[in-house]
């Protein structure tokens, strides 16, 4: 009896999962896509150690460093909300010279120094990458000097059809009465130029300098005592 009872059970089981597997719609099979990471950026692992400024890269705010990282490189595209700040101007200070080369190292023979890779993009204030944008940059050397002879630690670019640039140079060194800091000129094609400069954190001097201004600090993705990787994102008009 209670053998007739469990083989009607099974009986009565398997033809319910039999109906239900006939009557019920065919399920699709939804391939699941991995959305990329567009939240804070967060510095790949890195064999080096690591210098994390936790402020800045907690901050994507459009007009400081943001980048969305796929390595120790640059920021393979730009983190921007609109309407974007514009990048704050400064003072150019007195040792610009007109007619530096166009190149993107700055690494010439005898310049030594931490090597630093700076990466980032111009961009609209409604975030639109800005091709063929000039950017100028100028610096004093690890020493805290400026070559007003000739073109050393100085040179423009233009940024390519992503809107994007990349500079190796050095972290400039320390001169009196100022901070670390790399000088710039950003001009889109056909607008206004920008004249500013690019602050570094962590810096003791930032505090003491007039002309910092937390807005132009640029993100530091690695660092150790030979390089420096880092990324800004100007917004100009
Ligand atoms: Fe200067």
């Amino acid at each position: 009896m209670v053998q007739n009872f469990k083989t009607w059970g099974i009986s009565i089981l398997a033809l319910v999962a039999l109906l239900a597997a006939c009557s019920s719609p065919q399920k699709t099979v939804t391939t699941i896509v991995q959305i990329p990471n567009t939240g804070p950026t967060q510095a790949a692992p890195s064999a080096t150690p690591v210098v994390t400024e936790t402020a800045q890269a907690a901050t994507l705010t459009p007009g400081g460093a943001s980048a969305k990282l796929t390595g120790t490189q640059a920021p393979a595209a730009p983190a921007c909300s609109t309407p974007a700040a514009l990048t704050p101007a400064v003072t150019e200070g007195p040792f610009f010279k007109a007619g530096s080369p166009e190149r993107s190292s700055l690494l010439d023979s005898g310049v030594t120094g931490q090597k630093l890779v700076l990466t980032g993009y111009v961009l609209t204030a409604d975030c639109k990458p800005v091709a063929h944008a000039l950017v100028d940059f100028w610096q004093a050397n690890a020493q805290g000097q400026y070559d007003n002879a000739g073109y050393s630690l100085r040179g423009h670019q233009f940024t390519d059809a992503n809107g994007r640039y990349q500079l190796e140079t050095i972290v400039p060194g320390l001169y009196p009465g100022r901070t670390e800091h790399i000088h710039v000129k950003v001009q889109a094609p056909n607008g206004p130029v920008l004249t500013t400069q690019l602050f570094f954190p962590g810096v003791q001097d930032n505090s003491q300098d007039g002309i910092f201004n937390q807005a132009l600090l640029v993100q530091v993705l690695s660092s150790d005592s030979s390089s420096m990787q880092a990324a800004y994102n100007f917004v100009v008009r």
